[in-house]
């Protein structure tokens, strides 16, 4: 089977601005691909592209067998309205229209209008109470949900999502994230743009831009995030300590190449790797910060209501790190009162949910 896209050596020039520089990439139906990367690095004008809004000025991007470089402006609109369903980062909705007319004004674009259907896709989101909200009477959460109904509608075989929780808060992000979750389990093919590490780590591919150019294609298994996460840990630690971490492979964790882990954690730009040492960056730092809360929190849990001792209790919460969600994260660190120390008297850094 041939890939659902494939973009060759797509270049986009606005006057001296090269937004996209040759880039190159596949996707396969059904993937979870995320594209990632900072402000500027040209990830709306690729998914403009994709998604017929935007033309390039060099290079193919073939969707579905539609090369949408060589489509005029009529066959573009069509070409939209069959296969591709956008999520935005502001969720243009009409403002005096009600969520179900807001669905069924995307149906009439497809040339359908199907009440029952729109119903049925408000309900799939979640929002079969809401259809005659407006939308200012909505939450934004439940704003974009009524969005993502929307870009359903026509059962498009493209889902193109920007920065789909950048307007929202943890809670609605939540709920967007999960939505987007069982649309991948159903078969829907999504790229989604995003500069969340989290919401990038949840696709089953990671795409970093940078100026334009493709930096890298990442794919790596929850193991290696596993190690990685522990990796990040032991540099905290050794942080804590007041020591710096030292690239010694044979004290690095009994992984099976430590370099390898290393070199791939710095692509990520989780780490710098300077001298003999191992330097957090910021990424890597927040990164870090969790995994060692989860940690921490985790044993605080097992000795305060379970009573558990010390070699029990760390390899428990070595497994629950990976384990706890973020609202998990808050529950639990809620639920102890907000400890600020671990059974070893190790600093727990504080969550969103903790008083300031
Ligand atoms: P991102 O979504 O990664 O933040 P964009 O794709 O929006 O980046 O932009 C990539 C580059 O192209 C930026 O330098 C931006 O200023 C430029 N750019 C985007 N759209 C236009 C436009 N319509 N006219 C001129 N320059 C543009
Ligand atoms: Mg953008």
């Amino acid at each position: 089977m041939p890939p659902l896209v494939q973009v060759e050596k797509l270049t986009k020039e606005y006057s001296a601005v090269r937004a996209l520089d040759q880039v190159t990439l596949s996707i396969d139906a059904g993937e979870w691909i995320a594209i990632m990367g900072p402000s500027g690095s040209g990830k709306t004008t690729l998914i403009n592209i994709l998604g017929g809004l935007d033309k390039p000025s060099s290079g193919s991007a073939v969707v579905d067998g539609t090369d949408v470089a060589t489509l005029d402006e009529r066959s573009l609109t069509s070409y939209r309205a069959e296969k591709i369903g956008f999520v935005f980062q502001q969720f243009h909705l009409v403002p005096y229209l009600t969520a179900l007319e807001n669905v069924m004004l995307a149906q009439y674009f497809h040339s359908m209008t199907d009440e029952s259907g729109a119903r049925e896709a408000l309900r799939r989101v979640g929002l079969a109470d809401r259809v005659t909200h407006l939308p200012a009477q909505l939450s934004g959460g439940e704003q974009q949900r009524v969005a993502i109904a929307r870009a359903l509608i026509n059962h498009p075989r493209l889902i193109l999502a920007d920065e789909p929780t950048g307007n929202l808060d943890e809670a609605n992000e939540q709920l967007v994230v999960n939505l987007l979750r069982e649309l991948h389990a159903e078969g829907h093919t999504i790229l989604v743009v995003t500069h969340d590490p989290s919401i990038g780590r949840l696709a089953g591919r990671r795409v970093e831009l940078a100026h334009g150019r493709l930096a890298q294609i990442t794919v790596f298994s929850a193991e290696d995030e596993e190690r990685f996460d522990h990796l990040l840990e032991r540099i905290w630690i050794a942080n804590e300590e007041g020591s710096k971490a030292l690239i010694e492979p044979s004290h690095t964790l009994g992984l099976l190449d430590p370099a390898v882990m290393l070199r791939k954690m710095a692509e990520l730009q989780l780490v710098e790797l300077s001298d003999s040492a191992v330097i957090l960056t910021a990424r890597g730092e927040g990164r870090a910060r969790g995994v060692i809360r989860r940690h921490r929190l985790a044993e605080r849990l097992f000795r305060d209501t379970f009573a558990m001792a010390d070699p029990e209790m760390d390899s428990q919460a070595c497994r629950f790190e990976h384990i706890i969600s973020p609202e998990l994260d808050e529950k639990i660190c809620t639920f102890l009162g907000h400890p600020k120390t671990c059974p070893h008297g190790n600093p727990i850094p504080p969550g969103p949910c903790c008083p300031a």
